[in-house]
C-alpha cells in the first residue's frame, strides 16, 4: 500500500463537474481509495498564458497499484473525460499528473516522480498543502509549506472549499 498525490486541472467545459467526475473515477477502482481531497482553486495558466482560468486540486490516494499502473489509470481518466488539447501547456478537459508517490525517486521514459516541475508550481502547492502540509518532497529534501513558502501563492485563488471526499463525489458540497 503506498499513498500517493494526484494533482488534476481543467479548463475547459464544466471544470468543476469534470473534477468530481475523475476523483470518482479514481475512487471507483478497487485498487484506489481517495483518502483526501484538496479544495477547488482557480489558477492563472502557467507556460502558455492565453487560455481561460484553470481549476485545480489535489488528491490524496492509497493504493496498491505499482507507479507506472497509477500512471495508466490516470492517462485512462483522461481518455474518459474525452481530454482534447492541441497547445502544449495549453487548454484541455482533464490533466492528472502523480505529484509524489511514497517517498520514491523514479525516473522512466514516461514517469518522473516527484513530478519534476511541482515545487516550483503554486497551483500545486497551494493546494497540496492543504491536505500535506508535512509531507517531505524527497528530491529537494523539502516540507510541502517550506516549498510553498518558497514560491508563494500568487494567481492561486480559493474557489470551493471541499473537506469530504464522499460529499464532494455525491456533488453534496
Ligand atoms: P506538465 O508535465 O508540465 O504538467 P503536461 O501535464 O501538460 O505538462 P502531458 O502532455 O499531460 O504534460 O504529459 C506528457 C507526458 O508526461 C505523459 O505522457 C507522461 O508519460 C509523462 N509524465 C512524466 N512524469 C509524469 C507524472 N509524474 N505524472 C504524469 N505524467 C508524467
Ligand atoms: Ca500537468
Ligand atoms: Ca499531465
Amino acid at each position: 500500500m503506498t499513498i500517493a498525490y494526484i494533482s488534476l486541472g481543467s479548463n475547459m467545459g464544466d471544470k468543476v463537474e469534470s473534477l468530481r467526475q475523475a476523483v470518482e473515477l479514481l475512487h471507483q477502482n478497487s485498487s484506489i481509495e481517495v483518502t483526501k481531497v484538496s479544495s477547488i482553486y482557480d489558477t492563472d495558466p502557467v507556460g502558455y498564458e492565453d487560455q481561460d482560468v484553470f481549476m485545480n486540486l489535489v488528491v490524496e490516494v492509497e493504493t496498491t497499484l505499482s507507479s507506472e499502473a497509477l500512471l495508466i489509470v490516470c492517462q485512462a481518466i483522461e481518455q474518459q473525460l474525452k481530454r482534447v488539447r492541441i497547445i502544449r501547456w495549453g487548454p484541455r478537459t482533464m490533466d492528472l499528473d502523480i505529484i509524489l508517490y511514497g517517498n520514491e525517486v523514479i525516473h522512466t521514459d514516461n514517469l518522473i516522480v516527484p513530478h519534476p516541475r511541482m515545487h516550483e508550481r503554486a497551483f500545486v502547492l497551494v493546494p497540496l498543502a492543504e491536505i500535506a502540509p508535512n509531507v517531505v518532497q524527497p528530491v529537494e529534501n523539502t516540507s510541502i509549506t517550506e516549498l510553498l513558502a518558497q514560491v508563494g501563492a500568487e494567481g492561486v485563488r480559493l474557489f470551493s472549499k471541499i473537506t469530504h471526499v464522499d460529499k464532494f463525489i455525491q456533488s453534496d458540497e
